[in-house]
């Protein structure tokens, strides 16, 4: 089973992933962009870090809205309301569980992919 904790690890290693690459994207950013990609995603999980830890949400599904929910009030450009997308609606669609099966969240993230790519969940047949 996958707990609350599990879930904000996830969202604390992926800080962590962003702070490491923060100036390899911003430069694969200039090449074809406006350099802003690895400062963006840095001030959005920076974001996220914090409010994970004041906020203390107490279920995975709770940790994946305000994660997503905060990324797209903080990125800027198209990747704060994708990335914040698709870990919104893979919360959403987690519910109130307080453990979720490794099963229940990868058809949960396939919602959230699903969002991401047609802005509609699976179920509405797009
Ligand atoms: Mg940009």
């Amino acid at each position: 089973m996958l707990d609350t904790d599990f879930f904000r690890r996830w969202m604390t290693a992926a800080a962590a992933s962003v702070e490491r690459e923060a100036n390899d994207l911003t430069e694969l950013d200039s090449a074809i962009g406006d350099a802003d990609h690895g400062s963006n995603l840095q001030r959005g999980f920076t974001a996220v870090t914090e409010v994970l830890e004041k906020d203390a949400p107490a279920t995975p599904g709770a940790v994946l809205t305000l994660a997503g929910r905060q990324l797209i009030s903080t990125v800027g450009g198209a990747s704060g309301p994708l990335y914040g997308t698709l870990l919104r609606r893979t919360g959403k669609a987690l519910g109130d569980d307080d453990e979720v099966t490794q099963t229940q969240f990868a058809q949960a993230f396939a919602a959230g992919v699903a969002a991401v790519c047609w802005g509609a969940p699976p179920s509405r047949g797009r």
